[in-house]
């Protein structure tokens, strides 16, 4: 092992073969918003081997104030998020393998996206996509690291198959947890981000290196704001009869596809449409076609048209579209016919 870990394998309790076991390790993180950069950030500092990192969006402007990997560079030039935070990563130590995707996470790419790991990060920041992780960990037998900011607020949560309760016993049904509170209604400051993916990330250390031991396996939350913090035993709900992981139930993954068609973007006034089959679109030749509709932009991993009505399109190379400036599903799947076609 070189210099760049000594700080780390000073550490008694990694050591010199805590760290190996870092190298050898595969973690995966799912979305690279201000949680994601954070964590990835951490892994890839750490040493992890492999760190695969998944997001579906482009960085914005209102992304610099806390998604650390980001410049204004990345914000002005619509560079997708897991593009832009590789670009960074692979600055900040290569000698580790970075798996980049621009993708959205769904029912039927999960597993693949999802597998082959060790240990899967939570940085995602809507309950359909963590009911989906939970269903792809306790089917795979991976565990996963919730984590949740919005305001001043965080919480934290491992979650291991087998031992801890998982997220559908301690949520219910994810279709109780409509959150109105985000951070694209009620804002997010950047330091609880930090204190958040810093709890995920500590616990997925330990775990990685044999310290399970010395693991926190409660919920843990804080308000940096009221300066409140604390832990709660959620040992308690593990529930004997849970559909996912008592059953084996997988609802989440086993979504029809046409359930994932549309998706309202909480918050955003945006809908994303998946198209019915992931494909390859050549974005160079719509924008031949969409120039004489209004004014675009393209860069090599997306195209942006604008139209009247304060309406936005951002078609990307998976053949997903982005309608920005309406939550109205029905228009914006009209709009994909209209524009992208079937
Ligand atoms: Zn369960």
């Amino acid at each position: 092992m070189n210099e760049r870990y000594s700080r780390q394998m000073l550490f008694q309790p990694i050591g010199p073969s805590g760290q190996q076991k870092l190298s050898n390790s595969r973690v995966v993180i799912v979305g690279m918003g201000a949680l994601g950069t954070v964590l990835a950030n951490h892994m890839v500092r750490a040493g992890i081997g492999y760190v695969r990192i998944i997001d579906r969006d482009y960085v914005e402007w209102s992304n610099l104030q806390r998604q650390m990997l980001y410049e204004e560079s990345d914000a002005q030039g619509m560079v997708p998020k897991a593009e832009a935070a590789a670009a960074r990563l692979r600055l900040i130590n290569r000698e580790i393998t970075i798996d980049a995707h621009v993708a959205d996470l769904n029912s039927w790419n999960a597993e693949e996206l999802l597998g082959g790991t060790d240990l899967i990060l939570d940085g995602s920041d809507n309950f359909g996509v963590r009911f989906l992780i939970n269903d792809v960990a306790v089917k795979h037998n991976i565990p996963w690291i919730y984590g949740g900011a919005v305001s001043t607020r965080g919480v934290s949560q491992t979650i291991i198959p087998g031992k801890t309760p998982c997220l559908r016993c301690l949520f219910g049904d994810a279709s109780g947890q409509t959150n109105t509170d985000t951070c694209d209604t009620i804002g997010v400051l950047g330091p609880i981000i930090h204190v958040i993916a810093s709890r995920q990330s500590i616990e997925a250390l330990k775990w990685l290196t044999g310290n399970e031991s010395a693991m926190d396996l409660r919920l843990w939350q804080t308000d940096l704001w009221t300066n409140q913090a604390g832990s709660i035993d959620t040992s308690t709900a593990k529930n004997a009869d849970c559909l996912t992981c008592a059953r084996h139930q997988f609802d989440f993954l086993e979504q029809s596809v046409s359930g994932n068609w549309t998706q309202s973007l909480c918050g955003r006034n945006s809908v994303q449409v998946n198209p019915p089959l992931s494909s390859n679109i050549d974005l160079e030749q719509f924008e031949q076609i969409w120039k004489a509709l209004g004014e675009t932009e393209r860069n090599p991993f997306l195209l942006r048209l604008h139209l009247p009505e304060h309406i936005t399109l951002v078609l990307f190379k998976d053949g997903r579209l982005l309608v920005q400036g309406t939550s109205d599903l029905l228009r914006a799947r009209s709009l994909y016919s209209r524009y992208v076609g079937n």
